[in-house]
């Protein structure tokens, strides 16, 4: 297993299927207009397949598909089936707003995907409508239970708490989501590429979270955890579980084995990186797969990023990327290198 310069060792994969979305989430896809990927770049599942055999003798064994909306990528089952095949993978998990989930579940646990987390920010229809831009709440609903009833046990809610605009639905999303048998984990809204309406005051802090749920539950227990999994986690006096990801007022930096490969082939070593490395380019023109591991080996063994924590440090902070940079280049999108 190979590390980087701060120790950490190269083990979770983001792969991001498509850069394209079913919703438009105010904190993430806000814009009326984006600049998509070109088709032709977008790799083949059979190309997808070929760079994860190259991650995974250099440490990788946990990938995560996501985008962009994954379940938008046709034919999805079939790229599962490749990676579940590979014997080194011992974790194959997805991400989706769940609006295509129901039809799909069943087909996806057969082809070998061994987890799902639904992000899902309000239970109220309206609010759902005016934070993407879309009606479908009650098929997320319909997709979380397909995914209780697929993946029992092994579902996960993610909720994205801004300030002011769903920060009252902590509780009922608690007591939802105790109902789905899914733990939720709550995100603090992080100034991404893409959040072009990020300011700090709709940032509502992991302090502010614990405040809340604790005035309504009562003494809250953190649990003592030693992976490297991005929540830290919490249970409730009647044993409910819950996360927080505190991206943004608490990052955890030191110890993230994150990387992100965008549906297009550029692997991203921190998601407030400027660049990449085209691993696609490299693929593309016939490189020996010892040639893309060198390429990996290097560029891992060199990261110092430490990008959210960087962030932090800055005290004042507005959106990380101008919108029209944005528009130039779209791999600097959250949707892009998947969140
Ligand atoms: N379409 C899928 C979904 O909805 O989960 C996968 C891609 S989405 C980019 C992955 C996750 O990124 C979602 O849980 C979303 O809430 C989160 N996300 C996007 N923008 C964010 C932001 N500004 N702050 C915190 N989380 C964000």
């Amino acid at each position: 297993m190979i590390q980087d310069v701060l120790a950490r060792p190269l083990r979770n994969l983001r792969l991001s299927v498509t850069d394209r979305c079913n919703l438009r989430c105010e904190y993430c896809m806000p814009e009326e207009e984006y600049v998509w990927l070109p088709r032709e770049d977008v790799l083949h599942f059979e190309e997808i397949s070929r760079l994860v055999d190259v991650f995974l003798p250099l440490g990788v064994d946990k990938v995560r598909l996501t985008g962009g909306e994954p379940l938008l990528r046709r034919g999805l089952p079939s790229l599962v089936a490749m990676l579940s095949a590979k014997a080194a993978l011992t974790d194959l998990a997805m991400t989706t707003n769940g609006i295509l989930l129901a039809g799909e579940a069943e087909a996806l646990r057969a082809a070998g995907l061994r987890r799902i987390t639904v992000s899902l920010d309000t239970l109220q229809p309206d609010r759902f409508k005016a934070l993407t831009r879309s009606s479908e709440l009650p098929r997320v609903h319909e997709g979380i239970a397909a995914a209780g009833r697929t993946f029992p046990g092994a579902v996960k809610l993610d909720t994205v708490v801004i300030n002011g605009v769903n920060d009252d639905e902590l509780v009922p999303l608690v007591e939802y989501a105790k109902a789905a048998g899914a733990e939720i984990r709550f995100i603090e809204y992080m100034d991404v590429g893409g959040a072009t309406r990020w300011s700090a005051d709709r940032v509502f802090s992991r302090a502010a979270m614990l405040a809340r749920l604790a005035a309504h539950y009562g003494p809250i227990e953190p649990i003592a955890e030693t992976s490297a999994a991005p929540a830290d986690r919490f249970a409730l006096r009647d044993g409910t579980v819950f996360g927080i990801i505190s991206s943004t007022t608490a990052p955890f930096c030191r110890s993230c084995d994150r990387s992100r490969l965008t549906a297009d082939g550029v692997w991203y070593l921190c998601l407030y990186a400027a660049s990449g490395v085209d691993l696609r380019a490299a693929l593309r023109r016939g490189a020996a797969p010892h040639e893309i591991t060198a390429l990996v080996e290097h560029a891992w063994r060199g990261r110092a990023d430490r990008g959210a924590e960087q962030r932090l440090a800055l005290g004042e902070r507005r959106a990380f990327v101008p919108i029209n940079s944005l528009r130039q280049d779209p791999h600097l999108e959250m949707h892009t290198r998947g969140g």
